[in-house]
């Protein structure tokens, strides 16, 4: 019988994407299988089994995809962090460095109540310039970040200690 997949093992390589140089990681095999997201899922919730959340934050767009299964699966509600312009309603702003300028990340005003407690979901952890813009917009509303689960994490790009050195805690399935 052959070994049960892993994880890792439904997430492909694409060299040279976006553009030259860059290893892309491409979770849409992950998502493809239906063995390969269900796994997904319940690894990401594992480490937080004893927690209790009122909320899954996503950031656009590959988040989308987790934090939707995950919400439903804790029976919590949803709430997606757009790139600027996205969103109708009123939002709060919160500009991000990336490797070259600056992006912007939105958040509809409304979308958490003070104290809430948030699971904060993404595809995958590089820089941590994402994620901190996300943990920000939730935290400007008064909501705590319980933790931050991804699928991937690529340590040496420092965002796992970055979001570390913000007292938050860090799940990723692998590297
Ligand atoms: P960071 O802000 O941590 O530097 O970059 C993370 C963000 O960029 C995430 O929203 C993630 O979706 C995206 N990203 C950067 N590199 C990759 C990659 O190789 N694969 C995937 N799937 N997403 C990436």
């Amino acid at each position: 019988m052959q070994p049960k997949k892993s994880v890792r093992d439904y997430i492909r390589t694409i060299p040279d994407f976006p553009k030259p140089g860059i290893m892309f990681r491409d979770v849409t095999t992950l998502f493809a299988d239906p063995r390969g997201f269900r796994i997904c899922i319940d690894q990401l919730l594992d480490p937080f089994a004893d927690q209790r959340f009122d909320k899954v934050v996503a950031l656009e767009a590959r988040g989308f995809i987790m934090g939707g299964a995950i919400a439903h699966q804790l029976n919590v509600g949803f709430v997606p962090i757009r790139k600027k312009g996205k969103l109708p309603g009123a939002t709060l702003e919160q500009p991000y460095l990336l490797e070259y300028g600056e992006a912007v990340m939105e958040v509809h005003d409304d979308a958490l109540q003070a104290g809430e407690r948030v699971l904060l979901v993404d595809d995958l952890l590089a820089t941590g310039g994402t994620a901190e813009a996300g943990v920000k917009l939730c935290e400007r509303m008064g909501a705590r970040i319980v933790g931050c689960a991804f699928i991937v994490d690529l340590p040496d790009l420092g965002g796992r200690k970055r979001l570390k050195d913000l007292g938050l805690r860090v799940e990723a399935l692998c590297a």
